[in-house]
């Protein structure tokens, strides 16, 4: 029999053993993990270290979202010279990486598969230039290219090295409903569609590797979860079969301190709340996507935050408990809009918040922050400047929801939140005390501040060009300040980016 399978075993550090019969895990790979030969080759011996039953979630490889999406606008604006251009970009990308599959036989199957997906990407551009624009259908039909092309390779490699593997497209296991672009899960039929689906080949000890990203409408067409959403995919998965662990695979330690391509002394968070990670990926550190954690949370699932570049480095683990009562991160997110929305009657502050957020949700834009002053009769809310588009249209599409109430409404374009993150230091009366002293005396102007109630951070908005100066001096003045021992390890920054500062 088999020994119990120790979590972390490649690294030598010892955190939970898990009877073998037991363990099921779901790694997950983000782009510039699998964007080379080289990296897939990395991948795959990763995925092999891990006990069966495994599945693996795979990103594209890194830059080929954005090409998709560059063929599909210029094929929109009928652009074929630049459409030709970009696809054969994304072709010799593939390629480059299926030319590192150790078996001439593997090759010709991914090449097989990705010869299918590049026709049917030729098909949908060609779509897309009949009709002059590109439907968010159209896109993430066009996008799911990059996740599906790369599951056939990573599958084929494994098996390439003596590993049983198989590509599975998640379009027809990931439920979903039919928002294309930000699509949400249907977690029941995502039950079952695994249990169909993946179960008789975990059961057989092949390793499944799946399309992150992408999910299935109820007629079938293929959606996205959002840019970055395969972290998504891992945990709605690893949800879907009960996994007793996820581990995000990427190009960084674990969740640092800050963003370590913009804090200089950012530092590694070795166990960090479910609360907390959901509060720092919802304010901004791209580490995670916004909606990584919640799966999770409901069946107490493990998330691991671990670095291809640096597999023996523990990493950062995400659980529902996490020690320490000090702010642990600080992040920022630009691009907001600020909304203010003042009532003669306080009366009316009900009504009209009403009529906001159905205005809101009709648009679809996400309010990232909301707080409300009674005495004052003001409203606030933080929303999406993405989504939403400039201060004048929103405005202007509220200016009728809003007619019966004289509201007052005015909005600020090109806004910042730096929100600083920790459970019980966030609840503690003097903190936002502190962080806005720290603003004030670095001359950065505050627009808006509020400790929440969940009292995992303290956020504040600011004007965005201030964004980076405030996420520096309140790292500085909240992290910087404790002992590293405390606050976690400090790899050398060069084994934290290996890779230069990249897009999509
Ligand atoms: P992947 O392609 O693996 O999904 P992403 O680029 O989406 O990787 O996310 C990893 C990046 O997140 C890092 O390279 C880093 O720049 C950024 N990041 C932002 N905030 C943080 C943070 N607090 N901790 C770690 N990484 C962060
Ligand atoms: N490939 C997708 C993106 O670039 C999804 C992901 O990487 O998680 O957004
Ligand atoms: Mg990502």
């Amino acid at each position: 029999m088999l020994p119990p399978f120790r979590v972390h075993d490649a690294t030598g550090s010892h955190v939970r053993t898990i009877d073998r019969s037991a363990a099921m895990i779901v790694l997950k790979f983000g782009g510039t993990s699998v964007g080379t030969a080289a990296k897939v080759a990395d991948a795959a011996a990763i995925v092999e270290r891990q006990p069966l039953p495994r599945a693996v979630v795979v990103s594209a490889a890194g830059g080929v979202t954005n090409l998709l999406l560059e063929a599909a606008n210029a094929a929109a604006s009928g652009d074929d010279e630049l459409v030709a251009d970009t696809v054969a970009k994304i072709h010799a990308k593939h390629a480059a990486i299926v030319a590192g599959i150790a078996s001439p036989d593997e090759q010709a199957r991914a090449n097989a598969v990705l010869d299918q997906l590049h026709a049917a990407l030729d098909g949908l551009i060609g779509e897309v230039r009949a009709v002059g624009e590109v439907s968010k259908r159209a896109s993430d039909a066009i996008v799911s290219t990059g996740e599906k092309a790369m599951s056939a390779i990573v599958a084929a490699s494994l098996r390439a090295r003596g590993t049983d593997a198989v590509h599975v497209f998640a379009d027809s296991v990931l439920a979903t409903d039919d928002r294309f672009g930000n699509a949400r899960p249907d977690r029941e039929r995502t039950r079952v569609q695994a249990e169909a689906f993946l179960r008789p080949y975990l059961d057989a000890g092949t390793t499944v590797v799946l399309t992150g990203f992408i999910g299935g409408a109820p007629d079938g067409s293929t959606t996205t979860l959002g840019r970055g959403g395969s972290d998504y995919s891992a945990t709605l998965l690893g949800a879907a079969l009960s996994a007793t662990e996820v581990q995000i695979w990427t190009d960084v330690p674990g969740v640092l301190s800050a963003d370590p391509r913009k804090v200089l002394d950012a530092r590694v968070i070795p166990v960090i709340s479910y609360d907390e990670a959901q509060e720092l990926a919802h304010f901004g550190a791209k580490v995670l996507h916004p909606r990584t954690i919640r799966p999770a949370v409901a069946l107490d699932i493990p998330v691991r935050i671990l670095s291809t570049f640096a597999p023996a480095e523990p990493g950062t683990l995400v659980t529902r408990h996490a020690a320490g009562d000090h702010i642990k991160a600080v992040t920022s997110i630009t691009g907001l809009m600020l909304l203010s929305i003042d009532v003669p009657e306080l009366e009316d502050l009900a009504g009209a918040a009403g009529a906001v957020f159905s205005q809101l949700s009709v648009d679809r834009v996400e309010i990232v922050h909301a707080s409300q002053a009674s005495s004052r009769r003001r409203m606030t809310y933080l929303v999406d400047g993405a989504v939403s588009g400039s201060c004048a249209a929103t405005v202007g599409r509220l200016e009728e929801p809003l007619a019966d109430f004289e509201a007052d409404v005015t909005c600020a374009d090109d806004v910042a939140i730096v929100a600083a993150v920790g459970e019980g230091a966030a609840s503690k009366p003097a903190a936002l005390g502190r962080m806005l002293a720290v603003l004030d005396r670095a001359g950065i102007p505050v627009l808006a501040s509020s400790q929440q109630t969940s009292n995992v951070a303290l956020v504040v908005a600011v004007p965005g060009r201030f964004a980076q100066r405030a996420v520096d001096v309140v790292h500085e003045a909240f992290v910087g300040s404790q002992p590293a021992s405390a606050s976690g390890r400090r790899p050398r920054r060069a084994d934290m980016l290996r890779e230069p500062l990249r897009v999509g």
